[in-house]
């Protein structure tokens, strides 16, 4: 968890990074981000102009609850009211790629782009839009979770209530899992990864990268297959958006920078010629982007003008 004191043209004034587990429950987690909060605002503002909080889950961004955060485990949960009682401020709630996306959008990648997508790769795969000139937001304010775009028929399982999603391969969470089972159905192949990471069951995302980066086998068949459905992925979303800029970010992207010309590649000659035109960059603001976009939109949010 990231939190900072973020200046009203997108600088970081002061950050910090602790270590939070989901399955602690919403309640152990909430007391991490108060205590960091708080850090943040010693020998600053008494008060800050704005609370803003992005989380990996769909929002409500009207009332502040987290409705479903599949990979926290959350339901309906009150994030704005309970911190807005600890802080003292009325705290805006928004979905962590929604929040990125208006980051890159203000101050880093997308900055005088009026059609933009922003494509969150991470434990979880998200994304949401910019067109034109306006943060989309859909009926339920879920609009761009591209990571539940069905990529294979009858695929994997995911975390959502669908199968074959694009999540299901290329979020953190898949690769790991696929490297797990890869690695179970053939012993001597999968011990490169095993011993990279301690024992089979430890076997991360990070592990796979780190075995493809020192040419196992089994790693680069894994990563050669996640680009090849991160492809499919990105194809589609381009038809469907028609952005002129797709930013890319996330924490896989940081572990593996390949799959942003991977991208640029797929979608430049697979794409329906006029959206092919895509320019695909990383994200310029990296793993800071969802903390400054919430600041951002908590800033611009209507009670507070
Ligand atoms: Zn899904």
């Amino acid at each position: 968890m990231v939190s900072g004191l973020v200046a009203a043209d997108g600088r970081v004034v002061r950050h910090g990074t602790r270590r939070v587990h989901g399955n602690d429950g919403p309640d152990a987690v909430l007391e991490v981000v108060v205590r960091s909060a708080r850090e943040c605002l010693a020998d600053g503002p008494r008060r800050p102009a704005a609370i803003g909080i992005a989380v990996a889950a769909q929002v409500d961004p009207r009332s502040g609850t987290v409705v479903h955060a599949p990979n926290l485990g959350w339901r309906d949960v009150p994030l704005a009211r309970q911190l807005a009682d600890e802080l003292g401020g009325p705290v805006t709630v928004v979905n962590d790629a929604r929040a990125a996306t208006a980051a890159e959008w203000r101050f880093g990648a997308g900055v005088g782009v009026d059609d933009l997508f922003y494509l969150s790769l991470g434990t979880g795969v998200g994304g949401s839009a910019v067109v034109g000139g306006r943060l989309l937001e859909g009926g339920s304010h879920a609009l761009g979770e591209v990571g539940h775009l069905t990529v294979v028929a009858g695929g994997r399982r995911c975390h959502c209530p669908n199968v074959g999603c694009l999540e299901a391969y290329v979020g953190g969470w898949a690769i790991a899992e696929r490297a797990r089972e890869a690695a179970a159905s053939d012993p001597p192949g999968g011990s490169g990864l095993s011993d990279l990471a301690g024992d089979r069951a430890s076997i991360t995302a990070e592990t796979v990268f780190a075995g493809y980066r020192a040419g196992d086998r089994l790693a680069t068949e894994i990563v050669r297959e996640t680009v090849r459905i991160l492809a499919d992925g990105a194809v589609g979303i381009v038809n469907a958006f028609n952005p002129s800029l797709l930013a890319v970010g996330g924490g896989l992207v940081a572990g593996m920078p390949e799959f942003v010309p991977a991208i640029a590649s797929a979608v430049g000659s697979r794409c329906q010629p006029p959206a092919a035109g895509v320019r695909v960059v990383p994200s310029s603001l990296g793993p800071s982007a969802p903390m400054v976009g919430a600041a951002d939109v908590a800033r611009r949010a209507p009670r507070l003008r």
